[in-house]
């Protein structure tokens, strides 16, 4: 099967296969890793090595702590706010897709909120232009959508907001390309594109940030608690844990970022190349600068022939590539654990669909 769903999606075999290594015995301790105390020995090094890899394949070994929870990305949409969205302050959203205003429409519950800018006149068919976007320097903080997962669109600049935090949803573009990802001061991420199985956030903060945040709320939802007890506050989920921490392994293994980027650049460029070419048969999405390399994201001439091509497709071993319900037409996810080869079949099965169609 070529597996190109959007979340949780595909994971490289060989990470598959370790995962056997621990659903019986696991490091050499005659129990599961399923079994393990969350503050044995070999759970205590897990976290840290996957705080480690993270930090340092994101080039902010030094001044961050990387956390880990769960909630998922949609918790973040909460915590955020509730940990740096101060009485009387507001924060700024940027609005490039559905996953942006339902963190902005959290965030309400919590405190007030700005739409600093939005592109959802135009059916979110590009991101806003944030170069000179401008932003109140009492901004609680800013916040942006880095790839947008069901729309099929990115953001390839961003906005300098000088004292005022930048604060980044990168569920589904961490460690897919390279960004200076100091320019922000805290990203979060659900696990289940890019960095591992559902279950499991990381949160990536600065060290300065994790000091403003309010000692009002209770400790559970405070990022503080999370980063003075390693990650270990409470029974964290430990298998996903070690998933994610062997996922972090395969992508430095890969070459880390660079080479993983420029193999995600070739994936979409192959799918983006058969709809372009296709004479108005696929229509992509997205306006073609703001095109996401994770998410590819087109229509057909109709919706009967939208149903016949994911049915066709699930024929042929293609799975996950119906759009999300909210938007219809197609959508292939192709993360970083998506090889090459399911692009070039993917594409020979698009071009094959359209002659016989
Ligand atoms: N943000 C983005 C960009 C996403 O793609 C998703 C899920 O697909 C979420 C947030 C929500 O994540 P979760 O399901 O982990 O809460």
């Amino acid at each position: 099967l070529y597996n190109f769903n959007p979340g949780p999606a595909a994971l490289p075999l060989s990470v598959l296969e370790e995962v056997k290594h621990t659903t019986v015995e696991y490091g050499g301790r005659g129990i599961s890793l399923m079994e393990m105390s969350h503050r044995s020995k070999p759970v205590e090094a897990l976290v840290h090595t996957a705080e480690q890899q993270l930090l340092e394949q994101m080039e902010l070994a030094s001044g961050y702590r990387a956390l880990f929870m769960g909630g998922g990305a949609s918790m973040q949409f909460a915590m955020l706010p509730l940990n740096l969205l101060t009485k009387g302050a507001a924060a700024d959203y940027i609005l490039s897709g559905s996953f942006s205003e339902k963190a902005e429409q959290e965030a309400r519950y919590i405190g007030q909120t700005r739409i600093a800018a939005s592109t959802k006149a135009s059916n979110w068919q590009q991101v806003p232009d944030v170069r000179d976007i401008s932003i109140p320097a009492d901004s609680a903080y800013v916040h942006i959508t880095t790839n947008n997962t069901i729309e099929g669109s990115r953001f390839n600049a961003f906005p300098r907001t000088g004292d005022v935090p930048l604060i980044a949803d990168m569920t589904s573009d961490l460690l897919s390309r390279r960004i200076d990802y100091r320019q922000f001061d805290m990203i979060y991420a659900g696990a289940q594109k890019n960095i591992g199985p559902a279950g499991i956030t990381a949160v990536i903060i600065r060290e300065e940030l994790l000091a403003r945040c309010s000692q009002q709320i209770p400790l559970i939802w405070r990022y503080e608690t999370y980063a003075s007890n390693d990650s270990l506050y409470n029974t964290p989920p430990v298998h996903t844990l070690y998933v994610l921490e062997r996922m972090l392994q395969w992508t430095k293994q890969q070459g880390g970022i660079d080479q993983i980027e420029e193999r995600n650049r070739a994936k979409a460029a192959l799918l983006y190349a058969m709809i372009d070419g296709s004479d108005g048969f696929y229509k992509g999405m997205i306006d073609a600068e703001h095109r996401s390399d994770m998410n590819v994201t087109w229509r057909l001439p109709s919706e009967e022939l939208e149903r016949q091509f994911v049915l066709e497709a699930e024929q042929r071993g293609f799975i996950g590539l119906a759009g999300h319900r909210s938007v219809g037409g197609l959508r292939a996810s192709v993360y970083n654990a998506v090889p090459v080869a399911a692009c070039e079949a993917l594409a020979d099965f698009m071009r094959e669909f359209m002659n016989k169609h």
